[in-house]
């Protein structure tokens, strides 16, 4: 199936100048999406993790389903403040300001395989300050998967995992 029909392009969001990728007509299609967690899965089982690790929260989207295909766990990285219990914080630079994200202390036992999700590859800027904590967390990170690439941002070169994608834009 060809995903890249059910993706929708928004001009100007959430600024003027930006073109959105917006995943939600794709979720609202039920073959497709289900297509879509079928693709993944044949992408990221060759990684054999132990773990699936979604970035919230389009990637929580994208990786709690294929946990269930996969028939392994799942785990949150979550932005600062909503994670209950003992946590492990990563703060990494944005071009204006700064972000955190947050994991649960006991959510991944060390040398653990994992495998992260996120709906969407740009900068890499998101994806590498997750693989940053995880590995801080004691996870070995396999691989990132993601459903669409912005292959014209170099994403891809910032992480040093392997990168899967099934639908990339040039
Ligand atoms: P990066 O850190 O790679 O520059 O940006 C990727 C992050 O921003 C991902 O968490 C992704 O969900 C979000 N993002 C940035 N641009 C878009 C877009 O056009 N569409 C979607 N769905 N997410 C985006």
């Amino acid at each position: 199936m060809d995903l890249r029909q059910h993706i929708r392009t928004v001009p100007d969001f959430p600024k003027p100048g930006i073109l959105f990728y917006d995943i939600s007509t794709l979720l609202a299609h039920g073959p497709a999406w289900k297509a879509t967690v079928e693709q993944l899965a044949d992408a990221v089982r060759p990684h054999k993790p132990d773990l699936l690790v979604g970035i919230e929260s389009r990637g929580f989207l994208t990786a709690a389903p294929l946990a269930v295909a996969l028939e392994i766990g799942f785990v949150m990285v979550r932005k600062k403040g909503k994670l209950p219990g003992e946590t492990i914080r990563f703060t990494y630079e944005l071009e204006y300001g700064s972000d955190t994200v947050e994991i649960q202390k006991d959510a991944i036992q060390h040398g653990q395989r994992v495998v992260v999700l996120d709906d969407l590859l740009a900068t890499g800027g998101t994806m590498a300050a997750a693989i940053h904590l995880l590995r801080i967390a004691g996870a070995d990170v396999r691989a990132a998967a993601f459903v669409m690439e912005l292959d014209f941002l170099e994403g891809r070169k910032r992480l040093d995992v392997p990168v899967t994608s099934l639908v990339r834009y040039e």
